[in-house]
């Protein structure tokens, strides 16, 4: 018997040995499902819920509708357990217990896959499955209804919708899906697909409508009838799959054109490419074309990257620009919906790097980089290296030098300590040697040691000196005099001091009486080392020093030459003679430093002059300096020019005759001991000498003492000479005292600031007692003649005052009078101090009371001061020359002849007649009556 349900025409039952159909009655006529519950039991699934017939007659089970929530029953199963399981349309599944009580309800709210069960099937191993609208459930255990699983590789194969469900003999699940007839392996891994390319009608399957036939055929319902299916032939597997790579195309230049391309055989696992085949495309697929649509391909570039790519039916894969290097193409292939394959199938493929790129070319570059950063590394090492030997050896040279430098200062240091002494053995000397009281004899060896110090200071002076030009310490000091007249003094000087007999000394100086600017002291020294050399190298014959003017390019040069007909400088040393310490080596060489003509050398270099020596041996040399004859030098320092060398050991002036009876006073400020004693023991036959030890210690001395005349050292410790001579010289108590400073050093600068400070005369050391003394004469001489001056100056003074009421009390009044130079001699200070005097005087004549004490106070200065300063500066006391003064006023008035004697007497202050006529008669010898006789001869004296 077959039962038959159909969806709207009811169920019937087919009775295959009669072949009639019988209607079943008493139930509706759509019917979803059949269950043969127990022999002549069929339960019937309407869309009014389950009856129960056994084919004659039915009737609906209300007891088990009652427990279902939807009365559309899709399906009934039964479990191992004789539970049933109920599936309903719209409403998830139904658990009831066999005698008919629900155990639970299954659906979306509680957590399963769908609401709408199309079939429920328990297969031999016990286990429930349910096909329903979202997929297919399995309850492995029936006893358990909350656990069920589903399955991922129908996912992956796209059934989303399962009908109906049947176990074939191997325990596979046959269903039928949206996609066609599914077959599901026993774990529930694998799956297999059958659709219409394998020979199915169609692919709509209805719900819950399946069967298995006694001979293991299974069966479902389509709507194109039923489909058979033998579950005999096994499922295919993946690891049966084979895929090869059916072309291997290359594209020339990279350009994947059809016309660029060309194939290469794939014989082997291996593929070998140029550098310049690098881009390519791998065409691959299953060997077993009937698997082709029930199989996915993906691939990947090992080496490239690890990306799985997916073919999606265009099995190829295409490569551009690979670099060069290893690869592994790899192919991995699986039948839809099952895991996937392996092995993989894989091609090796190697692209050779380019010449430039293989591994000799990169050892080559690897090799020439360390080569090269070997090389570099020495190099650097190397210059590390010199330049700390460049360090070292610089730092050597700055020591060198600097001990060099300190050597020399101290050699000149030394030197110049050789000068004081030198002082005080020539001074002395000097005033031995020009002692008359001398015996003959000794006079002679005195003069020879007279003449060894000479040779002695003038080498020390000489070694000063260059060390001054090497120091580029010696500045020009030009001054505009006659240098004829100082060379013809130089020659004469050589011509009379010369001791050979055999060498006669020339003079031929061109003297066209013309002023120059020259450096006195410079062109001095530049001939005494000419001249010395060349009698030094002139056994006989002649020197010559002559002196012209020569016109080149329409410029006048001076020319100083020195030639002589002596030995002669060899050819080998003539380039050198004028290097420092260079001595020619001959046979006439005499002793000297080598420094001569080396400071030559500088010193006219100083002068912006030029040298030229000519020499033949055994001939002679000859000496060239020329210089610019108009040159003003604008970067020299410019003096008034010394007409006598200051320097000069005895000064030839005579010592004033009226020298005054009483001693002056001198204070000697001195720090050396041994030259302040000589200075003393010197002067104090004619002066009162006091000293002090240093410049502070002289000032208060000076303050204290007031002497008439200071001599000070420069050098001093506490306060230098310089300083206070400025002091003194700015000071009205002390500025009329006479200063004469003294130095060990013959610098240029101290001579000019020594003048600039006011003093009044400026010795340089070494120096004799005779000239300092006569120094001191020459300045109390000069001193004198000032003051006669200031005296001669009264009548003068008087008058213009008289006339010019006061006009001006400045020293103009002085710079007609002959006397004028003598007053510049006095300083500022000085002369505006004699000027506010005489005004004093003057203004205050008719006072008879007029003395020092009225004046002083009228100029603010103590009584003694201003005492002190008129009897140093006028020579005479100050009452004196009050008189002189109003006796002058007198003259004139007489002269005038307006007053009366009597009237002239007491306008200038006189107390009365007497004491005028005899001052008068005392001052100009004759009364005033002979002196108004003299001047007015025709007028009667007013008496
Ligand atoms: P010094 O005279 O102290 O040796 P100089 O620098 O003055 O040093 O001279 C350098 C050298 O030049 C002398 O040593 C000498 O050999 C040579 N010399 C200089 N002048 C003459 C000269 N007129 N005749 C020959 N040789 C000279």
């Amino acid at each position: 018997m077959l039962w038959i349900g159909s969806n709207e025409a009811g169920a019937m039952i087919y009775n295959p040995g009669k072949a009639t159909f019988q209607r079943v009655t008493g139930v509706p006529d759509n019917i979803r499902g059949l269950f043969p519950n127990a022999p002549g039991d069929m339960w019937i699934c309407t869309n009014y819920g389950i009856y129960s017939s056994d084919g004659k007659s039915s009737h609906r089970l209300d007891g088990i509708n009652a427990l279902l929530r939807d009365n559309v029953v899709q399906c009934v199963a039964k479990d191992l357990n004789g539970n049933i399981w109920i599936g309903t349309f719209g409403k998830g599944i139904s658990v009831l217990t066999k005698d008919g009580k629900s155990i639970c309800n299954l659906d979306m709210t509680n957590g399963f896959i769908s609401n709408a069960i199309n079939s429920i099937k328990c297969d031999s191993h016990g286990r429930i499955w349910v096909a329903t609208r979202n997929g297919l459930a399995l309850f492995p255990d029936s006893g358990k209804p909350t656990i069920h699983k589903t399955f991922p590789v129908l996912e992956r194969l796209g059934i989303t919708y399962v009908k109906a469900i049947e176990e074939d003999k191997q325990s596979e699940v046959w269903i039928t899906t949206n996609k066609g007839i599914a077959r599901l392996s026993d774990d529930g891994k694998k799956a297999a697909l059958y659709q219409s390319s394998h020979g199915l009608p169609l692919n709509s399957f209805f719900g819950n409508g399946s069967a298995k036939g006694n001979n293991g055929k299974l069966y479902f319902s389509s709507g194109n009838g039923v489909v058979e299916v033998n579950p005999e032939a096994s499922m295919p597997e993946t690891s049966d799959l084979r895929v090869s790579v059916s072309n291997f195309t290359v594209f020339k230049e990279g350009r994947d054109s059809k016309d660029n391309e060309y194939s290469i055989p794939v014989n082997s696992k291996h593929v070998v490419l140029e550098h310049n085949q690098s881009t390519f495309k791998i065409t691959f697929g299953i060997t077993d074309i009937a698997l082709h649509d029930d199989t996915d391909l993906s691939y990947n570039m090992k080496g490239l990257d690890n990306v799985w790519m997916e073919t999606h039916g265009e099995n190829t894969a295409m490569y551009r620009n690979l670099p060069p290097g290893n690869y592994r193409f790899q192919i991995r292939q699986c039948l839809k919906g099952q895991e996937l394959g392996a092995p993989y199938t894989v091609l090796y493929i190697e692209i050779k790097p380019p010449v430039w790129l293989t591994w000799w070319a990169k050892t080559a570059y690897a090799v020439a980089i360390v080569a090269f950063i070997a090389w570099a590394a020495i190099f650097y090492k190397r210059r590390v290296n010199l330049r700390q030997r460049l360090k070292t050896e610089m730092e050597n040279s700055r020591n060198r030098q600097n001990l060099n430098e300190e050597r020399l200062r101290f050699y000149t240091n030394i030197t110049h300590e050789l000068r004081t002494p030198l002082t005080l053995i020539l001074g002395p000397l000097e005033d031995l040697v020009s002692d008359p009281s001398l015996p003959p004899r000794y006079a002679r060896k005195l003069k020879m040691i007279r003449e060894s110090s000479y040779s002695l200071l003038s080498l020390i002076n000489g070694i000063l000196e260059f060390r001054k030009t090497e120091t580029q310490n010696r500045k020009l000091a030009v001054a505009q005099g006659n240098i004829a007249n100082l060379i013809r003094e130089i020659g004469l000087r050589f011509k009379e001091s010369n001791g050979n007999p055999k060498v006669q000394v020339d003079l031929e100086i061109d003297d066209d009486g013309k002023e120059i600017y020259f450096d006195e002291e410079i062109i001095t020294v530049i001939i005494n080392n000419l001249m010395s050399n060349a009698l030094k190298y002139t056994p006989q014959g002649r020197v010559t020093l002559s002196y012209f003017i020569e016109e080149a390019d329409g410029l006048r040069y001076s020319v100083i030459k020195v030639s002589d007909t002596g030995y002669g400088i060899s050819k080998k040393g003539l380039p050198h003679i004028f290097d420092r310490y260079y001595q020619v080596k001959g046979e006439h060489q005499a002793s000297g430093t080598g420094i001569g003509l080396a400071l030559v050398k500088n010193l006219v270099v100083i002068h912006n002059a030029t040298i030229d020596v000519t020499s033949e041996e055994n001939v002679g040399s000859a000496f060239t300096v020329g210089f610019l004859t108009d040159s003003i030098y604008p970067d020299a320092i410019h003096r008034e020019f010394a007409r006598k060398p200051s320097n000069a050991l005895s000064d030839e002036e005579p010592k004033p005759e009226d020298m005054s009876q009483e001693k002056m006073h001198i204070l000697v400020i001195e720090d050396n001991n041994d030259i302040r004693e000589y200075i003393r023991q010197a002067l104090s036959d004619e002066f009162t000498v006091t000293t002090a030890c240093n410049g502070l210690d002289g000032l208060q001395s000076v303050q204290a003492k007031c002497p008439d005349l200071i001599i000070s050292d420069i050098m001093m410790p506490e306060m230098d000479g310089i300083t206070l001579c400025r002091t003194l010289k700015d000071d009205i108590v002390t500025s009329h005292i006479p200063i004469i400073l003294l130095t060990a050093k013959d610098s240029m600068d101290d001579k000019e600031t020594g003048y600039e400070s006011g003093a009044d005369s400026y010795l340089t050391k070494p120096f004799s007692a005779k000239l300092l003394l006569s120094r001191i004469h020459n300045i109390i001489r000069r001193r004198r003649q000032i003051a006669a001056a200031f005296i001669g100056n009264i009548d003068k003074s008087v008058t213009q005052d008289t006339n010019q009421e006061n006009e001006s009390a400045g020293n103009t009044e002085f710079t007609e009078n002959e006397g004028s130079q003598m007053f510049s001699a006095v300083s500022q200070i000085d002369r505006e101090f004699i000027d506010k005097f005489n005004s004093v005087i003057i203004d205050n004549m008719a006072a008879q009371d007029l003395g020092v004490n009225l004046i002083a106070d009228k100029m603010c200065m103590s009584r003694s001061t201003l005492y002190r300063k008129i009897n140093a500066l006028l020579g005479l006391p100050a009452a004196d020359y009050i008189r002189k003064i109003r006796l002058t006023k007198a003259a004139e008035f007489l002269r005038e002849g307006k007053l009366s004697v009597t009237d002239i007497s007491y306008e200038t202050g006189f107390s009365g007649h007497s004491s005028f006529a005899k001052a008068f008669k005392k001052e100009y010898g004759m009364t005033a009556r002979e002196y108004i006789a003299q001047f007015r001869p025709s007028s009667n004296p007013k008496p």
